[in-house]
């Protein structure tokens, strides 16, 4: 009969361990759901083994029930099932006595198996033989196993203890716990397991849960098992498992094999732990260490890590080398500040130390450092400080921006900025629409802006002056879209005072260098106030020279027009003064751009102190240069000065000396009443020169009047010369005349004939004497515009010819001979005698300078025009001579050679000119003389004479 064992209804999982338990030994259970049930059926049945639940809410009267049928009858073994989360519940046993022994929930079939194969083995027939026969050993022996059970108790308290703690760190890390045999098969249902896999015990029992691993794995999970089946060791593998939502985790096994008392495995115990999501993270990690790697080393920016105190480099990537020059080995180790510029040390140590102070330092401007070949370079450093979990600086790292290219480029263009500032040009840049983006300092000045902030939005038109803005529009705009770039003179203006300056101007299109793109537009300006005003002085000089040497017009009304001429370009007001015979020196008018203010200035002279003026006058005279009076500074010498001053308007004044060979003849002041126009060197050259041209003409004025009234009294004493000469010769020649007339020839004899010889040359010298005169007197009456002509109707050609017979004696004389030919008759309205005066002064010459050479004459008429030529083979006359020969007094012989007056061919001339003829002559040297008159047969008309290549001679 299969011994019984008596059972509280227990859970159902401590239930089916329990019963798969004694099924397994043979007992036969019998479940009873109450102490008093259990207390009735152990008084009237036999049972092997009672099984008593320490943990059940009525164990208490449990455990009195079974003390009560251990009394009566002897008590079955015990198994006492205990709770390893409260071993108090072990304390009921205390109560009990007999053959016990425990089982620790969760419970585990074949531990259940042994303890109770050990229980049991001691049958209910041995105790009842030893409680017979044996009671006072017996009692020893309870004694001595209760010591003995308290000491397993006091051990087993630890135990469970620590078995306490291992449960709830196992719950805590979610492990799937496992039980194999030693040969690796599962015969034992795990909770844990199923509940990870979803599974069933039939599911993964023997070698079951192999199928459960991933089948990559597989093969491993083997070999690892081989190994540790061939010789016991802990075991650990990794691989994955298929959880219950069909998912493979990542699972990290461990195993240890129990030995049991023959030394041999007796099962393998062990869990699982789900590593994915940690081996994900690891993987992660790894992979952005990676990332963090290949970063640093690849970064095209140095970097390096840094030891926060000592600051020396601990990592370098490869760039910060490259930049450097330094090896890794060279760099790693070295203080990071010997990478520093020794003139930035100071700062590169406070950086660090701020860093790590816990100032937040984003990015540094750029540092100056130095490269291992000593060549500065700048670098840009971004650091950020790392720190432990305890916030302990850990290291700093930098990334380091090689900007030495950059800071150059800023250098260089802080260089181009400075110089650009610096020029004396102005230099603007404006964006593609004309809006100013930059005018250098010349040009803020020019335009009266104060700063580069007032540069911002003007337009070029802004910058132009209103009447020149047109250019702008229709010329420079036109032109930089045709040509890209306008250069021209413009004026510019002052937005402050609205004044317009003068510039030369170059607009040009800014392009990009690469994409050649417009991105701007450029302007260069050069202020050109002074060239202007140099061109301003030079055409006022060159003017003023003209003026002063076209026309010999009197002194005074040479300076008044330099004058007027000053007042409307360099001067505002020009004033001249002249010293009067007497010494003194007299105000000339006044010329004034307003020409109403002239008559104002004008008044305030004639009242102002004349001490001002003489000191004036002295300090011109002795100084010899121009004097400069800065009116502003000029202390007026009393009210009327004063008025003066005010009166001129003036803000400066020049004034210089007019000096001709070493006298001051007088002097010329100009003013100016533009404060802007502030008389300089310049201009006090220019003075010096207009004075030194001024002073020439005055000079040059007051010697031709000079020479006019010598010319004039000369002409006057030949006209009265002449008159009294010819007084005495008329009653001379009548006298000669009645003498030979009257001349006794037969009392004389031979004599008579040399006195009427003597005579006949003194009626010559007379006649030649009468000419002379009546030359002078002709010249005195031309002079005075006094020459008459007396037309009738003349026959040139009978005229001529006539002459030509006159002529003939002198004409022996002089070993001549004189050819005539002339037309029948030639007809015109002329005055006969000085027609006569004409051919006979042409005759007289040809025979007098081509004497013993042939003398032709021709006399002919054609259009209008009669035509008389006479001419000779004689000495002929040079070419710069040929007109100067028609002017009074001229000649072109030596006076000891030839006797004259040089008065003939200026009669000549007046004479056929009054006809509305010409006279002009053709000569060589040597090579005889051709005087050619013409002479329109109407005589003299109201038109112009057409003679004009025979300059007049200035009327006196
Ligand atoms: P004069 O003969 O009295 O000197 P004229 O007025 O007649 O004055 O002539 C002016 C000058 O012209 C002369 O002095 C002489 O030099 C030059 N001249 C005039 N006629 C001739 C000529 N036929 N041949 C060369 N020279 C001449």
């Amino acid at each position: 009969m299969r011994e019984k064992v008596l059972l509280p209804r227990l859970g159902a999982e401590d239930g089916a361990c329990l019963r798969s338990a004694l099924t397994v030994l043979g007992r036969e259970p019998v479940e009873v759901e109450t102490a008093e049930q259990a207390a009735t059926l152990l008084r009237e049945e036999s049972f092997g083994l009672l099984v008593l639940d320490t943990e059940a809410e009525d164990s208490a009267a449990w455990t009195r029930s079974v003390q009560r049928a251990m009394r009566e009858r002897g008590g079955p073994a015990l198994l006492l099932l205990v709770s390893s989360e409260r071993p108090e519940g072990r304390l009921l046993t205390e109560a009990l006595s007999g053959t016990l022994a425990y089982a620790v929930r969760p419970l585990s079939r074949d531990a259940v198996v042994r303890t109770l194969r050990s229980l049991l083995e001691q049958g209910p027939e041995r105790r009842d033989d030893a409680e017979a026969s044996l009671a006072s050993e017996w009692k020893a022996e309870l004694r001595r196993e209760r010591e003995v059970r308290a000491t397993v108790e006091g051990r087993l308290r630890e135990l469970l203890r620590s078995e306490q703690r291992l449960h709830a760190l196992l719950e805590a890390t979610t492990s799937v716990m496992w039980t194999l045999t030693p040969e690796g098969s599962a015969v034992e249902p795990s909770v844990s397991w199923e509940a990870f896999t979803g599974k069933t015990f039939a599911e993964y029992r023997g070698h079951g849960y192999m199928n459960l691993i991933h089948p990559e794995d597989r093969e491993g999970v083997w070999k690892d098992w081989a190994q540790v089946l061939r010789r016991p060791t802990p075991y650990s593998s990794e691989y994955r498992l298929l959880r219950h939502d069909e998912r493979w985790r990542r699972m990290l096994s461990r195993g240890v094999p129990v030995l049991g008392p023959d030394g041999r495995v007796r099962e393998w115990v062990g869990w699982l732990v789900d590593i994915t999501e940690q081996r994900k993270h690891e993987l992660a990690l790894r992979e952005s260490e990676e990332q963090f790697r290949a970063f640093f080393n690849l970064a095209a920016a140095g970097m390096a890590q840094v030891d926060p105190v000592a600051g020396r480099l601990l990592v370098v990537n490869a760039k910060l080398c490259e930049v450097t020059g330094y090896s890794a080995q060279e760099l790693v180790g070295m203080n990071y500040i010997d990478l520093v510029h020794p003139e930035e040390r100071p700062q590169g140590s406070a950086g660090l130390a701020r860093l790590v102070g816990g100032d937040a330092i984003p990015a540094i401007n750029a540092r100056r450092w130095v490269r291992k070949d000593g060549g500065d370079m700048w670098v840009e450093i971004a650091a950020t400080l790392l720190r432990d979990e305890s916030g302990r600086p850990l290291r700093v790292l930098a990334v380091v921006q090689d900007v030495t290219a950059r800071k150059h480029a800023e250098l260089e263009r802080g260089r181009l900025v400075s110089v650009v500032e610096s020029s004396p040009d102005v230099i603007c840049i404006h964006d593609v629409d004309g809006r100013a983006l930059y005018i250098n300092e010349a040009g803020r000045g020019l335009l009266g802006l104060e700063s580069l902030a007032e540069v911002q939005g003007l337009s070029v038109l802004d910058t132009v002056h209103p009447d020149d803005r047109r250019i702008i529009e229709q010329e420079v705009f036109p032109a930089i879209e045709r040509e890209g770039r306008w250069v021209g003179d413009l004026r510019a203006v002052n937005l402050r005072t609205g004044k317009a300056i003068p510039v030369f101007t170059q607009y040009f299109l800014v392009r990009d260098s690469e994409s050649g793109q417009k991105t701007g537009l450029g302007c260069i300006s050069r202020d050109i106030t002074e060239r202007k005003r140099s061109e301003e002085r030079l055409t006022f000089l060159t003017r003023a020279s003209r003026l002063l040497a076209s026309s010999l017009a009197d002194e005074t009304t040479l300076l008044m027009r330099v004058a007027e001429l000053a007042a409307s370009s360099v001067a505002t007001c020009c004033m001249v003064s002249l010293i009067q015979p007497e010494g003194t020196p007299r105000w000339l008018e006044v010329a004034h751009r307003d020409p109403s203010r002239a008559s104002h200035v004008q008044q305030a002279l004639r009242e102002a102190p004349t001490p001002a003026w003489t000191a004036l006058f002295d300090a011109l005279s002795t100084s010899g240069q121009a004097v400069l009076v800065d009116i502003r500074e000029t202390r007026a010498l009393g009210p009327m000065h004063r008025a003066l001053l005010e009166a001129m308007e003036a803000v400066s004044v020049l004034a210089v000396a007019l000096t001709s060979r070493g006298h001051v003849l007088g002097i010329i002041v100009f003013a100016s009443g533009d404060p802007d126009r502030l008389y300089g060197d310049e201009d006090r050259g220019m003075a010096e020169e207009l004075a030194y041209r001024a002073a020439a003409a005055v000079d040059i004025a007051r010697l031709y009047a000079q020479a006019q009234r010598a010319i004039r009294l000369r002409d006057e004493f030949l006209s009265i010369a002449s008159h009294e000469l010819k007084t005495p010769l008329t009653p001379l020649a009548l006298k000669l005349q009645g003498m030979k007339r009257t001349l006794p020839v037969e009392s004389l004899g031979d004599s008579a004939e040399r006195m009427r010889a003597d005579l006949e040359l003194a009626q010559r010298q007379v006649r030649r004497l009468a000419e002379l005169v009546d030359g002078l007197l002709d010249v005195s009456r031309i002079r005075a515009g006094r020459l008459q002509l007396e037309l009738e109707l003349v026959d040139l050609s009978a005229l001529v010819r006539e002459l030509v017979e006159r002529y003939e004696p002198q004409a022996q004389r002089a070993q001549s001979r004189i050819f005539l030919e002339a037309d029948p008759s030639i007809l015109g309205r002329w005055d006969r005698s000085r027609l006569e005066q004409v051919v006979s002064n042409l005759l007289s010459n040809a025979l007098k300078y081509g004497a013993g050479r042939p003398v032709h004459v021709r006399v002919s008429a054609s259009g209008g025009t009669a035509r008389l030529e006479v001419r000779d083979e004689g000495i002929g006359i040079e070419p710069q001579s040929l007109h100067r020969i028609f002017q009074r007094f001229e000649r072109a012989v030596s006076e000891r050679h030839y006797g004259g007056l040089g008065l003939g061919l200026y009669i000549t001339r007046q004479i056929v000119e009054a006809h509305g003829g010409c006279v002009r002559a053709e000569s060589a040297p040597g090579q005889g003389a051709t005087f050619t008159v013409t002479l329109p047969l109407e005589g003299p008309s109201e038109v112009e004479s057409p003679c004009d290549d025979v300059p007049e001679e200035p009327a006196s």
